[in-house]
């Protein structure tokens, strides 16, 4: 078996500023409580681990104490939510992804230039949601055919900016769909570079193996993402939520495996893949195995 790892595996630099200020927080003021506000990654190990150590992760804000801090996790936040807290008189520690802030600011600057905010992306997902809370309106599609003239009544300028983590693909189909119904369209490619390089990358090597593999959690949507551009240009792809399973997927002992990883996964999971993948049975030579089929 061959083995190709992805260059840019594990977290972006996004997440991994965050969790280094949340474990240092942790670790540096065991008796305070911190909250996130909303899960810091989606991932399953990540969150399992952070809440041993002490954090709490609410949706409500009902939920925080009279002390302690909250911590606005890298996806951002609607911006009720920081006057919320403030008008509380509750410490926050704001680590939105620089990247995030920079597409709240371009669509409050659209807004700002008489444009009604459209947002390409997931509306269940919180940065879509933080984005859309930093202007007074904002449309969101998930698909092209979510845009039609009843979606986009009244209309006559859309500001268009892109959840980070969406496939640039079917971000411009959306976007061509939108420019056929509102006659003027100012588009901000706001996937950010970290995302784009992932993509990219793999769907340029999951035309050259055998096999692709997607470590991560299928809650995170720039994982999935991932692992949808891969299964368009290979049919052998597996998400890889848990690399125990691995021993049991059908990939042929002799082939060339791509191994990538979501923006939120931590690096004990992608090496666990790795090790397991090694592990499995190294194929006979092929004349040794003619042989033993001819004998
Ligand atoms: S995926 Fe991009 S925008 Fe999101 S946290 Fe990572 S670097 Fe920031």
């Amino acid at each position: 078996m061959r083995i190709t790892l992805s260059g840019n595996l594990s977290y972006c630099f996004g997440v991994r500023k965050t969790l280094t200020l949340v474990e240092d927080l942790l670790a540096r003021n065991p008796d305070r409580t911190y909250y996130m506000y909303g899960e810091i990654v989606h991932n399953e190990l990540v969150i399992r681990d952070l809440r041993q150590k002490g954090l709490s992760i609410i949706r409500d804000l009902t939920q925080i104490g009279p002390t302690g801090s909250v911590i606005i996790p890298s996806h951002g936040a609607p911006l009720r939510v920081f006057e919320d807290l403030r008008t509380r008189g509750i410490d926050v520690i704001d680590a939105t992804c620089p990247m995030v802030r920079l597409i709240h600011e371009k669509a409050q600057r659209l807004e700002a230039g008489g444009a009604v905010v459209v947002i390409l992306g997931d509306p269940r997902h919180d940065e879509v949601r933080g984005i859309a809370g930093h202007v007074s309106r904002a449309l969101v599609f998930r698909r092209p055919e979510e845009v039609t003239p009843d979606a986009l009544a009244g209309v006559l300028k859309a500001g268009v900016v892109v959840q980070s983590t969406f496939i640039r693909e079917e971000a411009l189909a959306i976007l061509e769909a939108i420019t056929t119904v509102v006659p003027e369209v100012v588009f901000e490619d706001t996937i950010c570079r970290p995302t784009s390089e992932r993509q990219e990358e793999v769907r340029l090597m999951a035309g050259r193996h055998d096999c692709v593999l997607i470590v991560g959690s299928r809650r995170s949507a720039n994982t999935r993402h991932l692992y949808d551009l891969a299964a368009g240009e290979n049919g052998c792809v597996h998400f890889v939520d848990d690399p125990e399973g691995i021993v049991g997927l059908p990939i042929a002992a002799d082939a060339t495996v791509f191994i990538a990883s979501g923006a939120s996964t931590p690096m004990s999971a992608v090496e666990r893949a790795v090790e397991l993948m090694q592990r499995r049975p190294i194929p006979p030579p092929a004349g040794e195995a003619e042989g033993k089929k001819n004998g």
